[in-house]
């Protein structure tokens, strides 16, 4: 007996790729391809009564016109209109072949790392976001994975672990918290010379499609974490998979159908609605952002941010992207001043995450990257008293505002007639001391 072709992917879509179907096609009909700007916002759809939002298909199964099925959908694990029409939605936007959605992005890298058999080595970052730590210690503890952790903002400290052993390389670009870049091209085409079949992978979270497509610089998966820049309003979870070789696409919609992490409808409705917004909000928080960074600069703080001329990496970093993003740090030569910063501040809430609307404020030592030791952190040179800021919306001024009042509050600035400048005040260096 021969099996059933595959029904989810049974049609192609308007450009001849094998896509699943979509009841309202995101790609123009023309074929055109629009700037980005027009491609977020813009869909032809097909929908019967003209829709001009996706339709939520709220279900988890659909009625098949005969008994041996027949429909398009059958089961929401496997495919669902309003996923679909996302998933195609991302692929136009991330320049792709085809994208994948599922329930959030350490989701995304869960279902890269099934493509790995015991015995395989992995290549990455040693300041790596920390849930991808995490997980690549689990799967080299109980999978049989070897993980090499290298500084792959040095594109010499990955030469010499690659070989034909290598079978994935992980990159992240800028790292976070401290804002360091990676030569995405250099260490792709290593990747690849050293093994073809490498598969190299950059999570983009950092920059979102809106500045950076890694599939364009040699990377073969790319993947975000939606709970960020694409969704922008922190009120849903997702993850985001795309790649242009559609066997590689094939084996991650296996592995999504298999563990039954595809997005859910909802969130993909949510997430639809986030994305077209995604270039009007990065630009304004990337401007907030620069405006920031130049103002603590101008104080005589040691700031990362590339979209600073002083950044080491700058022309690095503007050879691949087209913005400097939303994420910067500071250093204020002391843990305890910087947690009274922290903690002083209004308009910038204290959290972990980036990419929302709200502008955040943390110290990664004391919160998100807490979970390595602080031997570890020393040796990755992790500054203890680095201030995050994830920047918001929000009108610039008052951001700067709120933060110089927490700055002279906190005992960051001496504060003199010609304005301030980073450093202690004596009167409370002795405090310190204490
Ligand atoms: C948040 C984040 C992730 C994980 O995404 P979740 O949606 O929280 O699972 C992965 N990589 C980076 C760089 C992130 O910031």
């Amino acid at each position: 007996m021969s099996s059933p072709p595959l029904k989810a992917f049974s049609k192609l879509d308007l450009s001849g790729h094998d896509l699943p179907p979509s009841p309202a096609p995101s790609s123009p009909r023309t074929g055109k391809v629009y700037s980005l700007a027009t491609e977020l916002v813009y869909t032809e759809h097909s929908d019967q009564y003209g829709a001009s939002s996706m339709p939520l298909y709220q279900t988890a199964t659909f009625k098949q016109t005969s008994g041996s099925g027949g429909g398009e959908y059958d089961y929401t694990r496997s495919g669902n209109p309003t996923r679909s029409h996302l998933e195609k939605h991302l692929a136009k936007i991330m320049r792709a072949n085809r994208a994948l959605v599922v329930s959030s992005g350490m989701g995304a890298m869960d279902v890269i790392s099934r493509m790995l058999k015991p015995g395989d080595e992995v290549i990455a970052g040693d300041d790596l976001y920390g849930g991808t730590n995490r997980l690549l210690k689990y799967l080299s503890t109980h999978g049989g994975i070897i993980v090499h952790h290298v500084d792959t903002t040095s594109v010499d400290a990955v030469l010499p672990v690659l070989s034909e052993k290598t079978a994935m390389v992980l990159l992240e670009t800028p790292t976070n918290p401290l804002i360091k870049i990676v030569d995405l091209p250099a260490i792709a085409k290593a990747a690849h010379d050293a093994n073809p079949k490498t598969v190299v992978a950059v999570d983009n979270t950092m920059l979102s499609p809106w500045l950076l497509n890694p599939l364009e610089l040699g990377a073969d998966i790319v993947y975000e974490s939606g709970t960020k820049y694409l969704s922008g309003h922190h009120d849903l979870m997702a993850g985001v998979l795309a790649v242009n070789d559609l066997s590689l696409g094939e084996k991650l919609y296996f592995t999504i159908n298999a563990s039954g992490c595809g997005l859910a409808p909802f969130d993909c409705w949510l997430l639809l609605r986030g994305i077209k917004t995604l270039g009007v909000r990065m630009e304004k928080q990337q401007a907030n952002a620069q405006a920031i960074a130049e103002f603590l600069e101008n104080q005589g703080f040691k700031v990362r941010y590339p979209g600073l001329k002083s950044h080491p990496q700058y022309d690095l970093h503007w050879s691949m992207a087209r913005g400097a993003g939303a994420v910067l740090s500071f250093e204020t030569g002391n843990t305890v001043i910087s947690e009274r910063i922290v903690e002083s501040t209004r308009l910038w809430a204290i959290s972990v995450s980036f990419g929302c609307v709200n502008s955040l404020i943390s110290m990664p030592c004391r919160m998100s990257h807490a979970s390595i030791d602080e031997k570890t952190r020393k040796e990755r040179q992790l500054p203890e008293d680095l201030v995050r800021l994830c920047v918001g919306i929000e009108d610039v001024d008052d951001l700067i505002d709120d933060l110089r009042t927490a700055l002279v509050q906190a005992g960051a600035v001496t504060v003199s007639v010609d304005g301030m400048t980073a450093g202690v005040p004596p009167e409370l260096a002795e405090d310190l001391r204490k």
